[in-house]
């Protein structure tokens, strides 16, 4: 798991791996338990939390660190053509749920969840295994 802290000391932001127990700031240099340090955003996914620090001002806050679609939601907003953001969704919200529907691509992609699903199903990225509920192939 990754994370986003701020340096008690010196107030910077960085990305740290929660799995290491302790890490050292490289700004300040001073030495810090990961868990004595206050997360502002996490995700298994290092390219999501590097995206997050290095792309957005505004780093989510807490309460939202423990909600994977705001990750995936944010990396989706970041990518830089339709086929891009397609393997997004389809590997994100098999990650996340397995199976998924146009409601939950729907809220990564806003009003162009149909079409989304539609070209990824053509694409032959998901395939339909009930009524309106999609898997990655
Ligand atoms: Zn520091």
């Amino acid at each position: 798991m990754f994370a986003i802290v701020t340096c008690p000391e010196c107030r910077n932001n960085r990305m740290i791996d929660l799995s290491s127990g302790n890490t050292s700031c490289p700004y300040c240099g001073k030495r810090f338990d990961t868990d004595r340090l206050q997360i502002k955003f996490k995700h298994p996914d290092q390219s999501v939390v590097r995206d997050v620090l290095f792309g957005s001002e505004a780093v989510p806050t807490s309460k939202d660190s423990d909600n994977p679609m705001k990750g995936l939601a944010y990396k989706v907003s970041h990518a830089s053509d339709p086929g891009m953001k397609m393997s997004y969704i389809a590997d994100g919200l098999s990650e996340i749920y397995g199976e998924f529907t146009v409601d939950m691509i729907d809220e990564l992609v806003p009003g162009k969840g149909e079409k989304y699903a539609e070209a990824m199903l053509e694409a032959c990225m998901i395939y339909e295994v009930g009524y309106g509920r999609f898997r990655k192939i």
